[in-house]
């Protein structure tokens, strides 16, 4: 079987790489253009599943980052090395281990829902169980929990974005993959 395995956008599954655009944390694009939504076998099984729950309540899934190559992530390590929200490059990211995923939900018409703070915010914010956001955006990152974690993914303390595979370190890295490749300095 295929170690990793393309995502194409569907019907409720929105695929809008961040880091292929310049709408991210270093503000230039990452990947080089042509970057696809890749993951192992497992996490794709899981993150359909994902699409098809947010569909039956009416929403689409957003996915912002899949599998990330290592070169990848050594760029975000050397602008953040704060290992509460970048993995260290030398151990490697579970979205290098191609199962990991980092979401948002949208509308009926396709609006992001509010989620409190924009995806790859690395601020208090951007945590899990914060008493200080309105109720409408509790109410939305608790649907995204909701239909993560019944799809079989685990959530993060620290990003209300990212979901992994429960047994994510029992996969090891994965070598650079044609489906996403990064710009060079
Ligand atoms: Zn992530």
């Amino acid at each position: 079987m295929a170690d990793l395995i393309e995502i194409p956008p569907a019907d409720g599954l929105r695929i809008a790489l961040a880091y292929a655009t310049a709408g991210n944390l270093t503000g230039r694009p990452v990947y080089a253009p042509g970057a696809r939504c890749a993951l192992r076998p497992a996490a794709a099984d899981c993150l359909l599943r994902a699409a098809r729950a947010a569909r039956r309540a009416g929403l689409g899934l957003l996915v912002y980052d899949a599998y990330r190559p290592a070169a990848a992530q050594a760029v975000f390590w050397r602008m953040l090395p704060d290992p509460r929200y970048v993995a260290d490059a030398a151990q490697g990211s579970n979205h290098t281990r191609g199962v990991a995923v980092d979401v948002g939900l949208l509308d009926a018409g396709g609006a992001p829902l509010d989620m409190g703070t924009d995806f790859d915010d690395m601020r208090d914010q951007s945590h899990h169980d914060r008493d200080d956001l309105p109720p409408a955006v509790q109410r939305n990152r608790h649907l995204l929990l909701g239909i993560m974690l019944q799809a079989g993914f685990r959530s993060i303390p620290t990003e209300w974005w990212h979901y992994e595979l429960p047994d994510a370190r029992e996969y090891a890295l994965l070598p650079e993959s044609g489906m996403v490749r990064v710009v060079s300095d």
